[in-house]
């Protein structure tokens, strides 16, 4: 008989991440009626307090959906079919973002960049400053690549297109970063931003949020692209709740809550702990592959390191999947694995959300057991490495 393993998972997956107990109690309660005057007030709470985390004073929807969903709503919404974007190559969420834009028949050309060291923004720059008839509508870009774990300066992208002259929208991508790194819409000049309920907010999979600028909003007036539950305009036409449909209402018991925790710790020191968990995991790693036989971090910028997903490319020749299946099967630690053409050379340690030192150094000593007891080779002390980062 196979028994399950017993305690707690530990559960390192880049996405869907830990709900938190608090969320989860908050979430155990009876239905109430989504268009009852206590359901708008929490809608109304909720709304406001997705718009801080975001750095926003301007418009959001919430869609019942997953990221993909809003991902659709954004093309759907601000172009029309034969129109052409920039898409910042930056591994396999762009590649997917490409694909569902080709499928809605938007022309797409793709700034290529070396997926280890990130996208060259002067390229993003040139681009623009050669379309001189602003054929080009907007740059697409994924803040953090959860499949590289690397990080995109969307700072640097709109200075970019600002020193270009060019009218493109930004739109962004925050999915894994959304609640878990530094992340200012406004004040970054992003006109979209995509993010989901399964990472940073610690939340079930299943909802998602879209920041949108005034001047997005205004060009969505006029994108031809069929659209009905995607619509913005058909949102903002509804009733308080701006939903096509019925509300999530036990989506917004999680969200009120996560807020709450997440406005209990402030959101810089939300990031600070990020940062710190994730010192600690390329610690652990460097220490791995320290003999250049072992696991090495895909990213090799030390700029764009993420701090909510750390992906580690396996040695030559060695699959990732053995050892991923002992450390769930053997000893309860679910690890994320590669995507793409990564499959098999890549385990992703996913270090957001609600997660704190006990968890990572959890996680990371049984990251070390599942290589042992899989024959991958490494170098020992990486956990005491993580320990030293943890303690200076
Ligand atoms: N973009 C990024 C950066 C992601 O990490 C993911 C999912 O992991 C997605 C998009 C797709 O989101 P969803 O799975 O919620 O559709």
């Amino acid at each position: 008989m196979n028994a399950k393993p017993r305690g707690r998972q530990f559960f390192n997956n880049p996405g869907p991440t830990n709900i938190p107990d608090r969320v989860l109690r908050a979430m155990d309660r009876p239905v109430i009626d989504f268009m009852s005057d206590e359901f708008m007030a929490i809608h109304h709470a909720c709304h406001n307090g997705v718009k801080r985390v975001l750095k926003t004073d301007q418009n959001l929807f919430m869609y019942t959906s997953t990221g993909h969903g809003a991902w659709e709503a954004a093309l759907a919404n601000l172009f029309s079919p034969g129109e052409t974007v920039l898409m910042v190559e930056t591994g396999y969420f762009s590649e997917s973002w490409t694909e569902m834009a080709n499928h809605l028949d938007i022309k797409v050309e793709t700034i290529p960049a070396d997926q280890r060291q990130g996208a060259d923004i002067s390229r993003i720059a040139e681009r623009l400053a050669a379309d001189k008839e602003h054929k080009i509508k907007a740059v697409l870009t994924v803040h953090n690549e959860t499949a590289t774990g690397m990080v995109l300066p969307l700072a640097e992208v709109r200075r970019a297109i600002d020193e270009a002259k060019h009218p493109a929208l930004l739109l962004s991508d925050t999915i894994s970063s959304l609640a878990s790194m530094e992340y200012k819409m406004d004040a970054w000049g992003i006109d979209l931003t995509v993010g989901g309920s399964q990472k940073g907010l610690m939340l079930p999979t299943g909802m998602s949020m879209t920041g949108v600028s005034n001047k997005a909003l205004e060009v969505s007036r006029k994108s031809k692209t069929p659209r009905h539950y995607w619509s913005w305009e058909m949102m903002t036409g509804r009733a308080p709740q701006k939903f096509v449909g019925t509300a999530p209402v036990h989506m917004f018991f999680g969200l009120q809550e996560s807020l709450k925790m997440l406005e209990e710790e402030g959101l810089d020191a939300v990031f600070a702990r990020h940062a710190r968990l994730a010192d600690a995991t390329r610690a652990a790693v460097r220490v791995w592959g320290s003999d250049g036989k072992g696991p090495q971090l895909f990213c090799q910028n030390e700029d764009r390191l993420s701090n909510s997903v750390t992906a580690v490319v396996m040695p030559e020749g060695v699959s990732s999947d053995p050892m991923r299946k002992a450390a769930v099967d053997r000893f309860n630690l679910s690890l994320g694995g590669g995507l793409g053409k990564m499959m098999g050379k890549m385990f992703r340690i996913g270090h957001m959300g609600d997660l704190n030192e006990p968890m990572l150094l959890g996680c990371l000593a049984t990251t070390e057991l599942a290589m042992k007891a899989s024959g991958v080779p490494f170098v020992p002390g990486g956990v005491d490495a993580a320990i030293k980062s943890l303690s200076a």
